[in-house]
């Protein structure tokens, strides 16, 4: 009777606190249970293109659960600075994370490669060598050991140069020039005699006006107009040789993700792929009618980066990522599939996409 009582009680505890579910513990009994994820994000709330769809795969998979899981959406700072995603997903503050790989470089080589390499792939590219090139599985290979399960979660399809308050028309504009340029870009950008810096978008406004920055690239039309980064700086160029289609991730906490039931697994999975595409629906949408506005409204003249400025962009982004390969044994790997892919797709478009953007005119 005793025993019986004994075991009656450590049910009744384990199941409370299965119906108060933690980090890494969430979902090991969490068929039919309601689970309540945190999501944090690298971007402000609700912000067009990133914090929104943030929000939107959150509603997305609260939906598609019948609200069996529910995800509640923090802003950067709102629970963890925008730079701390990934540690705090690794570590299981919260299941779920919103951010970019590339702002994980100094964690690891072979980041970048996962969000956006200069001359890379576009977004349409980047998905085909992720989800049929072998691309996943490297990335899961990679944050594994930090406790993390990555799915590709947007796109902004190709961004822009950048702005700048003084006229690029030769190599020699960029000495000196203090930009905010995150990833490999950056590594670029300094190897061409700038002062590349990493802040969060949030801060690039100030930063500019301030005249603590002199550029800075952030993604296009749709989101720089809603920063006014017309406001603060005279220049804008293209085209965004350094982000040709950057991936969003989606970031799960390893033990949570493989806590839930199968369904949900396949929700998350889904809806993932989802945004992934949404958002660069959203974007493709929204540019133009951004870039109508700067133009229109705000007087803006978009500049195109001379041939021999881009030129030497390529030149130095090759040596950049060459070095990037050598310096560790597992991003040689993820640069010999990517690269092994850029160059086939590259000549496949060469037949397909690009004669037909020249033929469209
Ligand atoms: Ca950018």
């Amino acid at each position: 009777m005793q025993r019986r009582h004994l075991l009656a009680g450590a049910s009744a505890a384990a199941l409370a606190a299965c119906s108060r579910p933690t980090p890494g513990q969430s979902g090991a009994t969490a068929v039919g249970r309601k689970l309540q994820w945190k999501m944090v994000t690298s971007w402000q709330p609700n912000f067009p293109g990133l914090g929104a769809g943030a929000a939107r795969l959150a509603e997305m998979i609260g939906r598609a659960s019948g609200g069996r899981l529910t995800i509640k959406v923090y802003g950067g700072n709102e629970l963890v600075p925008p730079f701390e995603v990934f540690d705090a997903v690794s570590r299981g503050t919260a299941e779920m994370g919103h951010s970019a790989a590339y702002y994980w470089k100094g964690k690891n080589a072979a980041a970048p490669f996962f969000c956006a390499v200069p001359f890379g792939l576009n977004a349409q590219e980047m998905n085909g060598w992720l989800y049929h090139g072998g691309g996943l599985e490297l990335w899961r290979e990679l944050y594994a050991p930090f406790n993390l399960v990555p799915f590709p979660a947007g796109n902004t399809g190709v961004q822009m140069a950048g702005w700048f308050n003084r006229e690029i028309t030769a190599v020699s504009d960029f000495n000196g020039l203090k930009m905010r340029i995150p990833g490999l870009g950056g590594d670029v950008m300094s190897r061409l005699g700038a002062t590349a810096v990493n802040i969060p978008g949030a801060e690039i406004y100030t930063a500019m006006q301030t005249g603590a920055l002199d550029a800075c690239e952030w993604v296009g039309p749709y989101n720089d107009l809603a920063f006014g980064l017309f406001r603060v700086a005279k220049y804008c160029y293209y085209p965004g040789w350094q982000e040709p289609g950057p991936t969003l991730e989606c970031l799960l906490h390893k033990p949570a993700y493989e806590a839930l039931p199968d369904d949900l697994k396949a929700i998350v999975e889904v809806c993932c792929q989802a945004i992934n595409d949404d958002m660069l629906a959203d974007y493709t949408a929204q540019n133009h009618r951004a870039m109508r506005s700067l133009i229109d409204e705000h007087k803006v003249a978009f500049r195109r980066l001379p041939d021999p400025v881009l030129n030497a962009l390529r030149q130095a982004a090759q040596e950049v990522v060459g070095e990037l390969a050598a310096s560790d044994p597992f991003a040689h790997r993820v640069f010999d599939s990517f690269s092994a892919f850029r160059e086939q797709v590259r000549v496949w478009h060469g037949i397909s996409e690009v004669p037909f953007y020249q033929a469209r005119g």
